[in-house]
């Protein structure tokens, strides 16, 4: 019997397998194989065992790892300048350089043996956090060497010797590393890069040596112009069999000091007037010896998935911190001035159409702060959940433009007039940067979230897939067959529950215990994760390889697993932080939105299948009634503006970690401002009451003179409106434009 299945079924199942399912090249193989699945494997099973995900509890620091964010970040943050740091001087102060080497910012994850600070995860993304709310250059210039780059690669792969020379020396700011891969020609696709190493003999301290001649052209390099050491990818190849019988190599990774014979380092890029250093460099004709090679000769060839499965855990981190950081600190911001900047006589945060958009900062903030704590803890708890990471990345950097494009809106010229008092223009074009590098956001969402989310999370699909490829066509069959049955029952239980939620819009899926005022969010996860699981058994069934090609549907199916995995973030940070009832406008706002995202792209997934008729099936089976969350209402987006007005717990959760400026600057004045106006509002109503609704010196004195107020109260409002009047300065220069002097006129 079942020798006949194997020839009459399996057998041509496999030959089908191999035709439909796409083909995998050697990178992706690389990159599929770097890091784990995790939650987004449970949010992709149809069935998410909550427990996994809530028992992880809330991310925690160690005492040191909280002194040294309360300590030296605290410091660090008061000694940056960053409208000089960008626009005067163009690069980092000297004595902040110093600081950082100082107190070993530079091995923020290098291991205390090795003389770094040892610091979990969650504190390495708390400092870049902090830092980023008060200059990103300073940020990224933190962020680069402790992550994608020579310390982690080396801390991962390195030889003994390697690590004991190179770790210490980073970890101290000895040397300055910056990572090389891309090139002018490869940009997204590393993998046609031209720059090579060919292995031969050559001198190395006098004696002949078997190593690599490395050419190499790359640019955009972060720290690149400063840097002593560069992490160099090149392929290699061994033309004369120095090493054995192939010839192509492949990717190879080795650490080159900069002043190695043959390497120059190009002049500074300027990349959206950031200031962080980075450009090109390039080597003619470099020799370099084989124990250059990051974990020496044996590591030849294993670059790309050393580079894969640092991105794994890396890309969790780095811009995510950068993104939450900013996304909270224009929610504090924007919530402060939409306060105390009056237009009508009344705060601009009180029009409707300001508090939308109010709304949607805080709502952002709330989303990437929750995913950020979650995937950090992840990371501290051992995982490297490489689809969270790619999913971390894309959705933070466009939640940080979301946010800052509001925040920007609200601020309107206040933003817009450049100068120390800003504190938000520069963030606002550093967005770009970070939606661009460590894998750019548009090829991000449309290849690798689902591209490579849809085939590791599914139970069985990657072993079929390999089975398919078994040269021995036998042993294929034969591993296939096994997996039939399972992947059977499977798409079985996957159709029942895609059909069941579908047609109940999820009002009987579960909820874990105690979900109390989450609970219909839980139980709309539940029903959203058994309808992706279900649209992406067709999906993958249907179009097989050609998914590869229709970016939008997997880019669509991407979203769909992005906001489940964001979404259930939140939950989890609403339960660890014992669902205060005063976040619940946060939870409303952020669920509501991201729920009509997920039903957003399921829709076009529908309309858009190359299939017609499935993708008419797959929206008949699983969303009949169309779209049945919907955004939040207008009051539900009022409470949450209100909440970002107000000085409370909500608030200060929110926006913990936000570094709130130094006394006399833009950050301070406007925080400053925004207590004394919430602190006045007794004495302003009783003005009000009086028919008095603009508020200067000369309308406090008219309510002074009309007995609305006492001078006690006279007082406290004259410091509000000298403090507002302040608060709501833009700078000018006097030398803008000397050269310029009576042109134009
Ligand atoms: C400020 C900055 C710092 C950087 N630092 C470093 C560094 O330290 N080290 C380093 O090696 N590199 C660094 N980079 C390079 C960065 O990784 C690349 O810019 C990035 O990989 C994109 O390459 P590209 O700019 O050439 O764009 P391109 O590859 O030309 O891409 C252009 C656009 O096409 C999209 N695209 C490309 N292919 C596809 C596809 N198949 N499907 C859909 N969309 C696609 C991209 O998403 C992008 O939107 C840095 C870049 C910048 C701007």
């Amino acid at each position: 019997m079942s020798d006949l299945r194997k020839r009459w079924l399996t057998g041509p199942l496999l030959n089908l397998i191999k035709k439909v399912l796409p083909p995998i090249s050697e990178t992706e193989r690389e990159a599929m194989e770097a890091g784990e699945v995790w939650w987004d494997a449970q949010l992709l099973s149809g069935k998410p065992d909550w427990d996994q995900l809530l028992n992880m509890g809330p991310p925690q620091l160690t005492d040191e790892e909280q002194a040294f964010i309360g300590g030296p970040v605290e410091k660090l943050c008061q000694m940056i300048d960053d409208w000089q740091i960008s626009f005067e001087d163009r690069c980092i102060p000297d004595e902040v350089w110093a600081f950082l080497k100082q107190e070993r910012f530079f091995g923020i994850i290098i291991p205390k043996e090795y003389g770094g600070l040892g610091f979990s995860p969650t504190a390495h993304a708390d400092i870049v956090t902090k830092i980023s709310t008060r200059s990103t250059s300073v940020a990224v210039t933190v962020m680069v060497p402790n992550s994608l780059g020579p310390g982690e690669l080396l801390m991962a792969h390195g030889t003994d010797e390697q690590k004991k020379h190179y770790l210490p020396r980073l970890a101290d700011g000895r040397e300055i590393p910056c990572f090389g891969l891309t090139g002018v020609e490869a940009g997204s696709d590393a993998a046609s890069m031209t720059d090579t190493g060919v292995v031969c003999y050559g001198d190395y301290k006098g004696e002949k040596t078997l190593g690599m001649r490395v050419n190499w052209h790359k640019r955009y390099i972060t720290l690149g112009p400063v840097a002593t050491i560069l992490g160099l990818a090149f392929k290699l190849y061994d033309p004369d069999h120095l090493l054995g019988e192939r010839e192509e190599l492949g990717f190879t990774v080795a650490l080159v000091p900069t002043d190695t014979a043959g390497v120059t380092i190009g002049q500074r890029h300027l990349p959206a007037m950031q200031a962080f250093q980075n450009g090109p460099n390039w080597g003619k004709d470099v020799f370099i010896p084989m124990e250059w090679i990051i974990g020496g000769q044996e590591n030849v060839g294993r670059g790309w998935h050393m580079l894969m499965s640092a991105l794994a855990a890396g890309r969790g981190i780095s811009l995510p911190s950068l993104s939450t950081g900013g996304a909270k600190m224009a929610a504090r911001m924007t919530g402060a001035y939409a306060r105390i900047r009056e237009q009508f006589s009344i705060p601009i945060g009180r029009f409707e159409g300001v508090q939308r958009r109010l709304a949607e900062i805080a709502g952002i903030a709330y989303v990437l702060d929750s995913a950020h704590k979650t995937t950090t803890r992840a990371l501290d708890k051992g995982h490297k959940p490489a689809v969270v990471s790619a999913i971390m990345k894309a959705h933070a950097t466009y939640g940080l433009r979301d946010a800052i494009n509001d925040a920007m809106d609200i601020h309107a010229g206040k933003a817009i007039m450049d100068g120390p008092l800003n504190y938000l223009g520069n963030v606002y074009r550093a967005v770009p940067v970070a939606i661009t590098v460590e894998g750019a956001n548009i090829l991000t969402r449309s290849l690798m979230i689902f591209g490579q989310g849809a085939i590791r999370c599914h139970p069985y699909l990657l072993d079929e897939m390999m089975a398919a490829e078994n040269p021995d066509a036998e042993a294929g069959v034969e591993a296939l067959d096994k997996l039939l049955p399972k992947h059977l029952l499977f798409q079985i239980k996957t159709l029942l529950r895609g059909v069941f939620h579908g047609w109940t819009v999820g009002i009987f899926a579960s909820s874990p215990k105690g979900g109390g005022h989450a609970a219909k969010y839980y139980r709309q996860l539940n029903r959203y994760s058994a309808v992706l699981t279900l649209a992406t058994e067709i999906s993958l069934m249907s179009l097989g390889g050609e998914l590869k090609r229709k970016e939008l549907i997997s880019a669509r199916l991407g979203d769909v697993l992005s906001q489940l995995y964001l979404l259930s973030c939140t939950l989890k940070r609403f339960k660890d932080d014992g669902a205060p009832e005063g976040d619940r406008p946060l939870l409303d706002f952020a669920m509501r939105a991201g729920l009509h995202k997920v039903e957003t792209s399921l829709l076009e997934v529908y309309q858009n299948f190359p299939r017609r008729f499935l993708g008419h099936l797959m929206h008949f089976l699983t969303m009949p009634w169309g779209h049945s969350v919907h955004t939040a209402s207008d009051r539900q987006a009022r409470e949450c503006a209100e909440l970002l007005m107000k000085p409370s717990e909500s608030r200060d959760r929110l926006t913990k970690g936000v570094f709130l400026g130094n006394p006399g600057d833009g950050v301070d004045l406007v925080e400053q401002a925004f207590r004394k106006v919430c602190a006045s509002e007794a004495a302003r109503d009783k003005l009000k009451k009086g028919g008095i609704r603009l508020l200067s010196h000369d309308t406090i004195k008219e309510g002074l003179e009309r007995k609305l107020i006492s001078d006690e109260e006279a007082d406290e409002l004259r410091d509000v409106a000298d403090a507002v009047y302040m608060a709501i300065q833009v700078d000018h220069f006097d030398d803008l434009g000397s050269k310029c002097a009576g042109k134009g006129k």
